[in-house]
């Protein structure tokens, strides 16, 4: 029997790619729901593809590119959020992939967790945002949030079959991205070009500049943190060039459990689509003749300033997080129009966390109140600097 899917965001690299594995298990994954933002061409030509029953996309006015096809086939047409709920709680969906970019994420997600299905996550942001509403509302439903990233995929794999409490680290892996052994006033000449240009992953804008920044890392820390119930100090960062070993746990006996292959996002997407089950696929193998060495280091935490800014956002807790996202969001996006340089964008993150003031045990609405009351402060601090320089 076929696993039914829906994708929220299925036109960004994780939402393509899923479906790449969706075309590797035809016979094993069936696409009902596919929500996407402004991607309408790319939309259409996978709705011919994967012929899903609903779509939703950000703007009512683009549902008119469907028309033709809502009158020819069955095909429910929605927009906007609502649309996106409706996308999670199809009603014989298993499995919601959640690859929406931001905050978007998060209702949607949690809706699909109440209608007690399985959630493969990809959205950073709704489990850094929102991690205990997200997690006491998994528990509570008893459903499984199965995670698309390859670091969390590879921790998930090691730690099969074991208790958390039996666990002495977590060690998540990360490449260092394009400017690993740079320094402070290398990184200040970096340009838009070299910071978009990962040396092992492809993927979006928005999460290559992350990467370089290693603000990614610094998300993922947190993420594990929720998803696996595991104390903060407990998970530490090794930065590793090749990207082979996606991540690993040590364990109380000093053994350590590490989960390799090629980086190819792929595996992870399709470990969580047909969990627990492995099956055979046509993607490139990875061959230890390969690779002669493999080599890890300590974090340059001192130049690589987003790392530590995330540690201490998940301390403070509360609305923090969802700070340190928002922040982020705009001051990555002021880097990616040219009006904030590259090694500016921790001092921007650092003066929002800041100047924000906490609240512990936020409600949903009051995470949304935090993080758009950081966008505002944080773009006003950019065009405050601007005009000043
Ligand atoms: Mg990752």
């Amino acid at each position: 029997m076929s696993s039914k899917i829906a994708i929220l965001g299925s036109t960004g690299s994780i939402g393509t790619q899923t479906l790449e594995v969706v075309k590797e298990h035809r016979n094993l994954l069936q696409v009902e729901g596919l929500a996407v933002g402004k991607n309408i061409p790319l939309l259409k030509s996978q709705v011919k593809q994967f012929s899903p029953s609903v779509v939703s996309m950000l703007n009512q006015k683009d549902i008119i590119y469907f028309e033709d096809i809502r009158k020819n086939k069955k095909l429910n047409v929605q927009w906007g959020e609502k649309g996106n709920i409706k996308i999670a709680t199809i009603p014989d969906v298993n499995t919601v992939v959640v690859a929406t970019p931001g905050l978007p994420g998060i209702k949607p997600t949690l809706e699909a967790i109440k209608r007690k299905k399985t959630i493969a996550l990809a959205t950073k942001e709704v489990l850094v945002s929102a991690g205990k509403i997200i997690m006491s509302e998994t528990k509570k439903q008893k459903v499984k949030i199965l995670p698309v990233d390859s670091e969390h995929s590879a921790i998930f794999q090691c730690l099969e079959g074991r208790n958390t409490k039996e666990v002495s680290s977590i060690y998540l892996t990360c490449s260092g991205g394009p400017f690993r052994g740079k320094k402070l006033n290398q990184l200040k000449k970096v340009t838009l070009r070299q910071a978009l240009n990962h040396p092992n992953w492809k993927m979006g804008k928005k999460i290559s500049i992350d990467s370089a920044t290693l603000m990614n890392k610094g998300f993922e820390v947190i993420e594990a943190h929720f998803l696996f119930g595991i104390p903060l100090d407990k998970i530490k960062v090794i930065i590793h060039p090749q990207s082979i070993v996606h991540s690993a746990v040590e364990f109380l006996d000093g053994s350590i459990m590490a989960q390799i292959g090629p980086p190819d996002m792929r595996l992870p997407i399709q470990y969580a689509l047909l969990y627990p089950k492995r099956q055979k696929n046509n993607f490139k193998r990875f061959s230890f003749s390969d690779y002669k060495a493999l080599s890890f280091e300590e974090p340059d935490i001192r130049t690589f300033r987003c790392l530590n800014l995330a540690y201490r956002a998940a301390k403070l807790g509360g609305t923090t997080p969802a700070v340190l996202t928002a922040a982020n969001d705009i001051a990555v996006e002021a880097f990616l129009d040219k009006m904030l340089p590259f090694h500016k964008i921790p001092e921007i993150i650092e003066r929002a966390l800041e100047a924000h003031t906490i609240k512990l045990n936020p409600t949903l609405d009051e995470i949304f109140e935090s993080d758009s009351w950081t966008r505002n402060f944080t773009r006003s601090l950019i065009v405050h600097d601007i005009i000043r320089a």
